[in-house]
């Protein structure tokens, strides 16, 4: 029988980020409505991650806006993963805060952080087309200092962006290469504020790509997640036929999801298992 994990994120800064990323509506060179905070407050993280564990998700991702980590939000992220792991037992912690160097991410594992998520977004060869403020190698190096530091990895991109066929195969091996434990794919929700077209990936293409994923990276578990409702529509559970084994459930950064109570019925209507925890 199969097993999906589930996962929730928690934007505990959001916006007002420097780097240009075309996709991305936290960006302050894209004009779009967010909310925007610089840091949430800790009784609300937990209340979240509360949330999140009554929801049955197994891994509770902490995402912070801007292009990496400094002392101060290292220090903020050590101070939430500590008090989450006394707090509430069961929960894989993952924190998503941008370029990160080996003794930074040393310091997360030791507060508690079990796995860290920086996506390569899409191709070496397309990185330019969609981001000039940062590059593709600085990413990828991000990934291998993650593993290197001794925590799980979770790193895979966004589907969408205007890439050609070549630029997805040429990312999915770059995957390929870092086999990270978990491979995360979004799928574009168009914003007029954002300098990309505004469509939504087709159904059967997205559903082509998770197949083609599943057979890249058979020892990951592949999670899709941003764009999950707004590509699949009602057709969303046939991710999981596609070889998908993990959904993010509930509010993405700034977009509203599904009603987990409603998603996990869903699943498990069609016989499949919720994972009680993240190993695999
Ligand atoms: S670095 Fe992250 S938060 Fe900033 S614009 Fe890019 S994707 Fe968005």
């Amino acid at each position: 029988m199969k097993t999906v994990y589930l996962c929730s994120i928690c934007n505990i800064s959001s916006g007002n980020c420097g780097e240009d990323c075309a996709f991305c509506t936290q960006s302050a060179h894209n004009n779009t409505k967010i909310e925007r905070y610089r840091q949430k407050e800790l009784k609300d993280i937990i209340y979240e991650a509360e949330l999140a564990k009554k929801s049955r998700a197994v891994g509770f991702c902490l995402v912070t806006a801007g292009k990496g980590l400094d002392d101060k939000k290292l220090e903020y992220i050590c101070k939430i993963a500590t008090k989450i792991k006394k707090d509430i037992s069961g929960l894989s912690l993952i924190a998503c805060n941008g370029t990160a160097t080996k003794e930074q991410l040393k310091e997360l594992k030791k507060a508690g952080i079990d796995s860290y998520n920086h996506n390569l977004e899409t191709s070496k060869e397309y990185y330019d087309s969609i981001c000039t403020t940062h590059g593709w190698e600085e990413r990828f190096q991000t990934c291998l200092n993650i593993k290197d530091a001794g925590l799980k990895l979770c790193s895979g991109g966004i589907f969408g962006l205007g890439e050609s066929v070549d630029d997805r195969v040429s990312f999915m091996d770059s995957l390929q290469e870092l086999q990270p434990d978990t491979v995360p794919l979004n799928f574009f929700h168009p914003n007029p504020n954002l300098p990309l077209e505004n469509k939504t990936v087709e159904i059967e293409d997205a559903l082509y790509w998770i197949r083609y994923a599943r057979q890249k990276l058979q020892n990951s578990v592949i999670m899709v997640a941003g764009g999950r409702e707004i590509t699949f529509k009602d057709r969303w559970t046939e991710i999981f036929q596609a070889g998908a084994n993990s959904i993010v459930i509930g509010n993405y950064l700034t977009t509203k999801g599904n009603k987990p109570n409603k998603d996990i019925q869903t699943i498990e209507k069609l016989g499949y298992k919720i994972a009680q925890n993240c190993n695999k």
